[in-house]
Order: C-alpha cells, then structure tokens, then sequence
C-alpha cells in the first residue's frame, strides 16, 4: 500500500482515535492512525475507570449510557464491573445539590434512586454513618484503564487498521486534491481524509491547519492503595463530584474525584500537588473511615482536555470539508467508544444516529464569515 492510499488519516490513539478508526475501518476506509507515543497512553490509559452516570453531564446522559453499554459488552478484556454507585451528602446544603443534580440525570434517562441510611447500610457497611442523603444507581461500576491500549491494539489489528506507534504528528499540510499530507518524523503520508483526536494536543495540531479553537488542560490526579481488607462492594462518590472512590478485586481502592495537579512548564510532565491531594484523601477517609488503614502506594496525574463550555469538540474542522475533530469529551472514558463510533459515521458520509458537538461553535464569528473554506 502507498502512502496516498489512504482514506482517513487520524492523528491520535487515545479511545476517541481508536474507536473512530474502528468505525471507519469496519465501514470499509482504508485507514492509518499515528500516535505520539503509544496507544491508550494519554487520559484514556491512565483516567480512574469509573463508569458512573451519576457524574456526567445531562446533555451527554444518552451518549453516556451507550458508551456504558458497549464498555460492558467488552466485559474482561478491559475489567469491566458493573457494581452500582451510591454518591454521598454530608450537609443540608450538599444534599440539596444531590437532589437537584441526581434529578435532573434521572430524567435525562439515567437508573438513578434515592435512597436511606438502610439502604446504605446494606450495600456499604464501612461508610460513615454521617451520611445525609445518598443517590444509587444500579448500572454504575467501572473497568480497568490500564488495559485501554492492549484492548484497542487488539481491535485495530484485526481491523486492518494501520497504526504506526511513536509517530508525533509535526506539521500538516491540505493538498490541491482537497486531502491532506501529514509529516510524522521523516516520512510524509497522503490521505483524503483527516480525524484530529490528539486529546490534551488538539490545541496544536488544530493550529497545523490554522484553526484556532483553545483547548484547556487538566491536570487530574488519581491515587491507589496497597492490598486490603474488604472494605467497598459498590463505586462511591460525594455529591460536589469531588470524590469516586472503588475497591478493585484485588483489595486495592482507588480514588479521584478530579483534584488538580501542575505541569512543569520545563518538562511538560504532571506533578502531584500536596494541597489538592490530601483534602482529597482526607474526603475519601470521611467517606469510609476504614481507609485510614491502608496506605497509599501510588499517585498520578493525567492530562484531561476541555474547551470554554465543557461539551465535545466533535464534528468537522472549522474550515474544512475533509478534515474532523474529536476531544473534550467531559467523562470521555465513558462516553469514548461510542462518540468515536458516531464521529466514524459521520466520515463516512453516513448520519451520526445521534447529533455531534460542531466544533463551529467556538469559533469567533470574524473568522467564520471571513475565514477562506479550505478543501472540496
Ligand atoms: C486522571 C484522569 C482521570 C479521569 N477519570 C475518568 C473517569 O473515571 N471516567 C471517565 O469517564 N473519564 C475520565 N477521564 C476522562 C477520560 O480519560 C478522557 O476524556 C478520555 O480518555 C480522552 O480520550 P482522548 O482519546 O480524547 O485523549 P487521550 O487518551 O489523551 O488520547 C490522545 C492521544 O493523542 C496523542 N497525541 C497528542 N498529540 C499528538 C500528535 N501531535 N501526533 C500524534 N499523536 C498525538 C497522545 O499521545 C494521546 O495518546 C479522566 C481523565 C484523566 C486525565
């Protein structure tokens, strides 16, 4: 195959990259996908796996629950475990936002119920008895990020899809013909299509194509404990949405809750901050008081991206007929697999069965009445 062979071209292997290469593929594109480093080692290798429609966002609820779903229909090969969630209130004021949050997601389509200091009793023995409102929700649980890029690898592969791994993405450049020719390294590889899903690095390969669109980072930190006893059957959360919390079946507990970190301007790596990770833990402890005995062994940051109103960069690039973004997905650990499959259907040329998130919003109306439409 030469290089121009290419139907899609997509620069990025986290879940959104992956699992649009997938669609296209299986559509019958002839498709490459080049990663910086290696698939599934940004966000969506090293996010905290829970898989709870209590924490996302009403508008995403139906692309939600069908990212849920194809999670599960994965099972084992990404350590899928539905367990349910309870999220938790503390205060008369945290319990008014649980109610108000917790409804507004139930009738966006989510199994969510309130529930009482017996229902909690049964399900989460070791949670603090300070509990003032609680919310459950049967389908909740989570899988096993670290297995992310060893479960896409897998399915790319068998797809036929050819992805090159260490292959930054430096410059690219739209050709006469309406298509694209992106430099990785040395090589120059022609394609007539374009899919943009370099997560936290959307910001500059966007700009390769003159698009300006600001991409924020995140710096999440996750952390884990050393092996204990049983302590939590089911997934927890706080009601502000800054605690999650899950015992792996391995002993281990996991816990998050979208506490930020730094990144060093030098090295551009995330560093674990002090003073977000303690109040992290110490809510966790709260939580379920038998944590103060497992120590910790790890903490980690990860990059999460999102532009100014939190919804998804997914849809054509501004600008451009042949040339599509995908990212900022809020929950996109979640979500991913299945918005990668809506985006892949848009590419090719088919009618996403649910609407997509036109990156044309963000875009300064100066530049879109004046802006010069690139490709055909
Ligand atoms: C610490 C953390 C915890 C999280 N927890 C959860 C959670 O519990 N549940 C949930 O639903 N969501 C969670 N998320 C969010 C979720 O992980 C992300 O939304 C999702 O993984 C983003 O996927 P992506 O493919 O857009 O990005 P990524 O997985 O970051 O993939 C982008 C890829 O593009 C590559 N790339 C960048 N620039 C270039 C270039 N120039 N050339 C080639 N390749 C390039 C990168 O190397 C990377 O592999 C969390 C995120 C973080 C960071």
């Amino acid at each position: 195959m030469t290089a121009g062979d290419y139907d899609l071209i997509v620069v990025g292997g986290g879940i959104m990259g992956a699992s649009a290469a997938l669609r296209a593929s299986h559509g019958g594109m002839r498709v490459k996908l080049l990663e910086a480093l290696e698939i599934g080692s940004g966000a969506s290798g090293v996010n905290a796996g829970t898989l709870s429609l209590q924490i996302k966002r009403v508008k995403l609820m139906p692309y939600a629950l069908a990212g849920h779903a194809l999670w599960e229909r994965a099972g084992d090969a990404v350590g899928y475990r539905r367990t349910g969630g309870l999220t938790l209130a503390f205060t008369d004021q945290e319990a008014e936002l649980l109610e108000h949050r917790m409804t507004l997601k139930k009738e966006a389509g989510a199994p969510i119920d309130f529930v009482g200091k017996n229902f909690i009793r049964e399900k989460a023995p070791a949670l603090t008895d300070a509990v003032v409102a609680a919310s459950w929700c049967e389908s909740d649980g989570y899988a096993n990020s670290s297995l992310t890029g060893v479960y896409y690898r897998a399915l790319l592969r068998e797809a036929g899809v050819d992805y090159s791994e260490f292959s930054p993405v430096t410059g690219i450049d739209p050709s006469r013909d309406g298509g694209f020719s992106v430099q990785t390294g040395s090589a120059r590889i022609a394609g007539k299509r374009l899919l943009l899903a370099s997560g936290f690095g959307l910001q500059e390969t966007m700009a390769m194509l003159g698009v300006d669109i600001p991409v924020r980072v995140r710096i999440n930190t996750v952390s884990v404990t050393e092996r204990g006893p049983k302590l939590l059957d089911c997934i927890v959360g706080h009601a502000t949405g800054l605690l999650t919390m899950k015992q792996k079946t391995n002993g281990t507990v996991l816990i998050g809750g979208g506490w930020q970190g730094v990144r060093d301007a030098e090295t551009g790596r995330g560093e674990v901050r002090a003073d977000t990770l303690n109040p992290n833990l110490q809510l966790a402890q709260y939580a379920a008081p038998g944590l103060s005995s497992f120590r910790l062994v790890r903490t980690w940051t990860g990059f999460e991206a999102n532009v100014s109103d939190f919804y998804p960069l997914a849809g054509r690039l501004p600008g451009y007929d042949n040339a599509f973004v995908l990212g900022c997905v809020r929950g996109g650990y979640t979500i991913g697999p299945y918005i990668g499959q809506l985006m892949g259907d848009l590419i090719l040329g088919r009618v996403p069965e649910k609407p997509l998130f036109d990156p044309e919003r963000l875009i300064d109306t100066t530049y879109a009445t004046s802006g010069e439409r690139l490709g055909t």
